[in-house]
């Protein structure tokens, strides 16, 4: 007879958890794929008993913070009433609610949400709702998306083909009609200059692109109004005005994935508030539920869903099961009166000015390049040589290391050659001053063990 072997959790998770985006070797060797128990505010604790400080709000998502038992209490007593109807034909009283209150609190005229179930999803939604909207105004050619270098929109095949690092030897071909332009990026500028002035040109780079494709094959133009992926460069308003404006001019749709940014992430409710432009289509997810359940959205306004209304036999071509989750919808409508009854976007802008304060002191560390960001969406950029800006490989081993060691000390956060800090809106300033210090100390290490790695 079999015997039933109790194995440490740990082993469980080894055996039979896929890590995602995690190399083998990491899990096989490198001790790197930890089990987690429990968390409160900025603090998460591993089956070992050992606190992290959560340097990346989880993976820019925890906004209102770890261990709100509101939100806990809202899902259980929603599961409880009512769990699950069809997404098809039917809507919940949360779910309701909840479009309702994005209507309210979204840039413009934002104002009808089609849920699902994350980013990936969100994004995917945005696609199709693009290029369903423009076949449905009389343009069926307009199939086109233009994306960003740099750029992260999720990993599901229609998203991933808008991510720059899509990998092509495992998953092209992919969606046809993408292609890629630079993006604004101060530190290391694709055209060399300085300031807006780069900003700028990556704008009117995005209307070349649309004439060389052809205006009248394009659908849409999608960017992160700030790209974590592409190393947090904050770009002037007037990029984001110019892309309006371009947009515009050629018919073509303007998709804002706030995925990362919204919710306060950025020091307002959604960074697209800064940049004083609204979106034809706006995705969300992450920060709408601060994690407590999967949740996303692509968000339209009345001009883009007027198409549905006068063609009203003509539905969207898209179905989700999980689309609008009543469990989900709840979880985001009590996250969403914790955003606003404590302050929490206000507070974190002012705790990334702070957190800001302090990074900006890492600078005197040979291998930190840039520091840059807006509210607690900040990064620095480590580098071989700071006076040529010399780039490390994301995976190269002097970042791995600086990880490894920031995580031995307590903090979690995503190193690679960016070091991001996204902690919670929550955030104490004795937790940043901890948050910076181990990096601090990380960084003295790594760069006394590892100093021919550094040139210059
Ligand atoms: N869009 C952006 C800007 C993201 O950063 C991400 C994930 O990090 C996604 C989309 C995909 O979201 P998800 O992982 O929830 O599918």
């Amino acid at each position: 007879m079999a015997q039933t072997v109790d194995k440490h959790v740990v082993e469980k998770a080894k055996e039979h958890v896929w890590p995602h985006q995690l190399p083998w070797v990491d899990v096989a060797e490198n001790n790197g794929f930890t089990v987690f128990a429990s968390a409160k505010g900025s603090t998460i604790v591993d089956v070992d008993g050992k606190e992290y400080l959560d340097g990346i709000s989880g993976l820019w998502v925890v906004n209102a913070g770890h261990g709100r038992e509101e939100i806990a209490e809202a899902i259980g007593e929603q599961a409880k009433k009512l769990a699950y109807v069809s997404s098809v034909q039917y809507t919940t009283e949360p779910t309701a609610h909840l479009g309702h209150k994005l209507a309210e609190i979204m840039p413009g005229d934002l104002s009808r949400a089609y849920f699902c179930s994350g980013g990936s999803e969100a994004v995917e939604t945005a696609i199709k709702i693009a290029k369903q909207v423009q076949a449905m105004r009389g343009f069926p050619k307009r199939y086109k998306i233009i994306a960003r270098r740099g750029s992260y929109h999720g990993m599901t095949h229609g998203a991933m083909s808008l991510t720059a690092s899509r990998e092509e030897k495992f998953f092209g071909p992919f969606m046809y009609g993408v292609s890629h332009v630079p993006a604004p990026n101060r530190y290391r500028n694709d055209f060399e200059l300085e300031g807006e002035a780069g900003d700028i040109m990556a704008a009117k780079f995005v209307e070349q692109e649309i004439i060389n494709q052809g205006p009248e094959t394009v659908a849409a133009v999608i960017g992160e109004p700030i790209s974590s992926a592409a190393g947090v460069h904050v770009p002037s308003p007037k990029y984001w005005q110019m892309l309006r404006e371009i947009c515009d001019r050629h018919g073509v749709l303007l998709i804002a994935d706030e995925v990362i940014n919204g919710f306060g992430r950025t020091g307002t409710m959604f960074a697209m508030e800064q940049m004083g432009v609204t979106p034809d289509i706006m995705t969300i997810a992450k920060g709408l539920t601060s994690g407590y359940q999967p949740m996303g959205a692509a968000v339209v306004g009345p001009k883009v869903f007027e198409v549905f209304e006068s063609q009203p036999d003509v539905p969207m071509g898209h179905l989700l099961t999980f689309g609008g989750h009543p469990v989900a919808a709840a979880a985001a409508l009590k996250n969403l009166e914790i955003l606003e009854e404590e302050n929490l976007v206000e507070r974190g802008a002012e705790m990334g000015v702070y957190l800001r304060e302090r990074l900006e002191e890492l600078r005197n560390h040979p291998s930190v390049g840039d520091v840059r960001g807006v509210g607690l969406l900040q990064a620095i950029e480590v580098v071989k040589n700071k006076e040529k800006k010399t780039p490390f490989a994301k995976n190269d081993k002097f970042c791995k290391v600086l990880g490894q060691k920031m995580t031995e000390k307590g903090l979690i956060t995503r190193t690679w050659n960016i070091v991001h800090f996204a902690p919670p809106l929550v955030v104490t300033k004795d937790e940043i001053d901890r948050m910076v210090t181990i990096a601090d100390e990380a960084l003295t290490e790594v760069e006394k063990e590892m100093a021919s790695e550094l040139e210059g």
